[in-house]
């Protein structure tokens, strides 16, 4: 069975500039040999986190006992272009927003599974990042949930009490209140509830660009950037890849590209789904005060706009969301790939928006000084693809994670690197059930007669299926 990409999922040629990608340098662009190399034992395709948490630990938990295999990575445009490098920088663990949805459908055992494994990529992260002396901005903070809608903040301390009538241990780490605190606690003007919990914030791009490069140096893979792949082949038991620099033989191959997987295995193409999302960054002008922020946000405003929010070292804030806007004008971002053009309906959301939500922010002149849109790999049933794909033995996926990636990939490319190096089935990998990629997923997605996950993390739903 060979696949070619559909035209429309190859990453644009002319993405915006993100403010992450402020720090790039010339190996944003590199390749480690200058012709492909001829053949490969495992080919990552996509240089964004997913491929790189692949292949770190394909490399580093490989078993000695085994003989090395050699990893290429191929990257369609330059390192980390893609959802990674256009981010929130938000490390935020789903405590409860989607879990009663998971509890619902699949039980509480593997919804508290899902809720763990995120939390668990806070401290893995921290202590990976230390390990390496990581120079990405890493900061082990609290994240505060707002909800500014009275009717969305009840609904949410019915949430909060039906979590702690499960007695889930994580619970203890969330602090919630309702009422006229809620406000002084948060500093959010509106807040009729609030809620926090321990979460991380980072530099994306400088994180995974020290990750790569780290396995670069050590000869452990080959880096190839600006090399789209556009077919792939079964051969023997192996597959020839064809890109747009040429082609090369490898014996296993895993699709880390995210919201372009559609286009090299089109039985994707219902259950990931690539959609725009809005980023932007502020600051106070020189001479100009504003209250420090020490923690991330969730915020929620009075028409159920949802933010996420984070402070940088800096004294900037990075904040994006803003879906509830641009949800209605359906070709500004959904099967949309063109992350060199803004979303219209929700360019001037941020406009004033300090001023208008925190307390003490009033007179800090804050504005928006770069905004960019990037894509978004939305799931189906919300739930990401791990794992071997169905009937394509030898092809992987690391695959779809709408815009809550961070705390889901880390473990997810250990969990999937597992299988590979050990040959163990994905229920020995650590990675949770729920994300297990299945051919009954695929089909009830192609179907799309089902009820589907809250593609926008908004708390709404909207009717997918293609
Ligand atoms: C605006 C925005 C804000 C977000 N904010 C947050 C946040 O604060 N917290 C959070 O947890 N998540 C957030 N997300 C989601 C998060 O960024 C993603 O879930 C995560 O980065 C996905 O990583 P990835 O490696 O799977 O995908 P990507 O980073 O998109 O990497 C896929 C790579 O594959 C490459 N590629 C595609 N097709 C091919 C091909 N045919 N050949 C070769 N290469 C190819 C792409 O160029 C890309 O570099 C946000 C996303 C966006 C867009």
């Amino acid at each position: 069975m060979g696949s070619a990409a559909k035209h429309n999922y190859l990453p644009a040629a002319n993405p915006q500039p993100a403010f992450w990608g402020r720090d790039v340098d010339e190996f944003h662009n590199h390749r480690t040999t200058p012709e492909l190399p001829q053949e490969t034992d495992v080919l990552i395709i996509g240089a964004g986190y997913a491929g790189t948490a692949t292949a770190w630990h394909l490399v580093k938990d490989r078993n000695p006992s085994k003989a090395k295999q050699t990893v290429t990575v191929l990257e369609a445009r330059g390192i980390c272009s893609g959802a990674t490098g256009r981010n929130g920088g938000h490390l935020r663990p789903d405590l409860y927003g989607h879990i009663p949805t998971y509890i619902k459908r699949a039980g509480l055992e593997a919804a508290v599974e899902l809720a763990e494994f995120e939390i668990a990529h806070v401290p893995a992260l921290k202590q990976f990042i230390e390990q390496e002396k990581i120079d990405c901005d890493f900061v082990l903070s609290r994240c505060i949930d707002v909800w500014s809608n009275e009717e969305a903040a009840k609904n949410a301390l019915q949430t909060y009490e039906t979590l702690k009538g499960h007695s889930l241990a994580y619970m203890n780490d969330v602090f919630f209140k309702y009422g006229a605190d809620a406000p002084g606690i948060s500093g959010a003007k509106d807040a009729k509830a609030t809620a926090s919990y321990t979460a991380g914030m980072m530099w994306p791009y400088k994180f995974i660009r020290h990750v790569l490069k780290s396995l670069v140096a050590s000869g452990d893979i080959n880096l190839q950037t600006h090399c789209p792949v556009t077919d792939i082949k079964p051969e023997g038991d192996s597959f020839v890849v064809k890109t747009a620099r040429g082609s090369i033989k490898a014996g296993k191959v895993i699709h880390a590209n995210n919201a372009y997987v559609g286009g090299l295995l089109p039985e994707y193409a219902s259950s990931i789904v690539p959609c725009k999302g809005i980023c932007c960054r502020i600051t106070v002008p020189e001479g100009k005060v504003a209250p420090a922020m020490t923690t991330s946000y969730i915020e929620r405003d009075a028409d159920k706009t949802l933010s996420y929010l984070i402070p940088r070292p800096d004294g900037s804030i990075v904040v994006g969301g803003a879906s509830f806007l641009f949800k209605p004008n359906i070709h500004e971002w959904y099967d949309n790939i063109d992350d060199g053009v803004l979303i219209e309906s929700a360019k001037h959301y941020y406009d004033g928006y300090m001023q208008r939500t925190f307390a003490g922010w009033e007179d800090s002149d804050a504005k928006v000084d770069q905004i960019w849109t990037g894509v978004m790999g939305y799931s189906y049933d919300s739930n990401s693809h791990i794992g071997a794909v169905p009937d394509r033995p030898g092809h992987y996926v690391i695959a779809g994670f709408n815009g809550h990636g961070m705390p889901v990939i880390w473990l997810s490319g250990k969990g999937l690197a597992k299988m590979i190096n050990d040959d163990v089935p994905f229920e020995k990998t650590g990675v949770p059930r729920l994300l297990k990629t299945t051919k009954d997923r695929l089909e009830r997605a192609q179907s799309g007669k089902e009820e589907h996950g809250d593609i926008l993390g908004d708390g709404s739903v909207f009717p997918l299926g293609r």
